[in-house]
């Protein structure tokens, strides 16, 4: 019988802080696709692979860590969680609290979410609040209300997010056989980067499990490429910003709470943190779509963004093995695939209940 996908808690249980006594919270997440992207590796001359992000429960990353946070939630008699969220993390928070039958709050910044996260809190039953402030703001008082009020707090700061999110480097390294050369992401609140760098390093040397040492399973870290959007790129400044902006607003973020561990994972692994801008954003989400057949939402694209500008500029190595996560799902925010270049909204053409008609518009000869 076919192998059915446990979730990430399950499958990688002796690298997570869990016991077979753990109630496991969880809607399946992990197991995305590592798909081959075609049009970026005859790009670049390396081989490309797109981690697919989208694919997971509520349609981002976020799962991966949500299912251990809520999982430790439980364990620790919580009766509610709560999380500041530019959108995916609060999607994901009132999913996997509905599963685990905890209420949840979420603090969201003032028109910045698109309606496709804010409608799955809603569809979930999360007490949604729009705070007249931006992610920032909305995580401070998250993580006070999580220090003095009854609720337990499943941002990324809470350590378990970071073990959840993790097995998204297992998962890559299982996929090809060993770590890629490089590994490129988009950095927002840095969580994710300091996740992959620790999952690279725990499967790269022997690891102390709870039954025992498990022996290393990749030969090599690879190097963490992260891009950040241009209006929004504290690691390239060098300290907060305080009014960030751009339209990625998954990674519109200004004081990245993963500061220390984000440098680090830069740093030892040889990396790099740069800036894309909406524009190549924008170039890069097209790319996916009408090239590779990846649809995601724009600020997924900032990875590749960042790989098609390092090329550019003859800067990215060929010959190698470099993967993407590609973060969140594209109809999260649909409305920039309806957009053209320009600038204009795409109209389907209308035509008439005719096969004639459809045909010729379709530049179609009959046989
Ligand atoms: C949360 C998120 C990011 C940013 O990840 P961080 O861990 O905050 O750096 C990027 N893309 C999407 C779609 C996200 O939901």
């Amino acid at each position: 019988m076919a192998h059915q996908w446990r979730g990430v808690i399950r499958e990688y249980a002796d690298r997570l802080p869990v016991t077979e006594a753990t109630k496991v919270i969880t809607l399946g997440e992990g197991g995305t696709p590592l798909v081959h992207a075609q049009k970026l590796s005859e790009l670049t001359g390396s081989e490309v692979y797109l981690k697919v992000e989208g694919m997971n429960p509520t349609g981002s990353f976020k799962d991966r860590g949500m299912t251990m946070a809520m999982t430790a939630a439980v364990e620790a008699g919580a009766k509610a969680v709560v999380c500041a969220s530019t959108g995916n993390t609060s999607a994901s928070a009132a999913a996997y609290a509905t599963a685990a039958g905890l209420k949840c709050a979420v603090l969201v910044p003032e028109g910045k979410i698109s309606m496709g996260k804010l409608s799955q809190a809603i569809a979930h039953g999360a007490t949604l609040l729009q705070v007249d402030g931006n992610f920032d703001n909305c995580l401070d008082i998250a993580r006070k209300l999580g220090e003095s009020y009854p609720v337990f707090l499943v941002n990324s700061v809470n350590p378990a997010r970071i073990q959840g999110q993790k097995t998204g480097a297992f998962e890559v390294v299982d996929s090809l056989g060993d770590a890629p050369d490089i590994h490129v992401l988009p950095v927002g609140n840095a969580g994710n980067i300091s996740a992959y760098w620790k999952g690279y390093k725990e499967y790269a040397a022997p690891f102390e499990s709870a039954n025992g040492t498990l022996p290393a399973v990749s030969t090599k870290t690879p190097i963490m490429w992260g891009f950040q959007a241009a209006g929004a790129a504290p690691f390239v400044a060098g300290h907060p910003i305080t009014e960030p902006d751009t339209i990625a607003t998954a990674i519109r973020i200004g004081n990245p709470a993963s500061w220390d561990t984000a440098v680090a994972a830069r740093d030892e692994s040889g990396g790099l943190i740069e800036a894309v801008t909406d524009d190549e954003i924008l170039d890069a989400h097209r790319w996916l779509s009408s090239k590779e057949g990846v649809f995601v939402e724009p600020g997924s694209a900032a990875g590749v963004a960042g790989l098609i500008k390092k090329h550019a500029a003859g800067e990215a190595p060929s010959g190698k093995t470099i993967v993407i996560t590609v973060t969140g799902h594209g109809l999260k925010d649909p409305q920039w695939a309806l957009r053209t270049e320009d600038g204009s909204d795409v109209q389907p053409v209308k035509v008439p209940n005719d096969v004639v008609t459809v045909a010729a518009e379709l530049g179609l000869e009959e046989n």
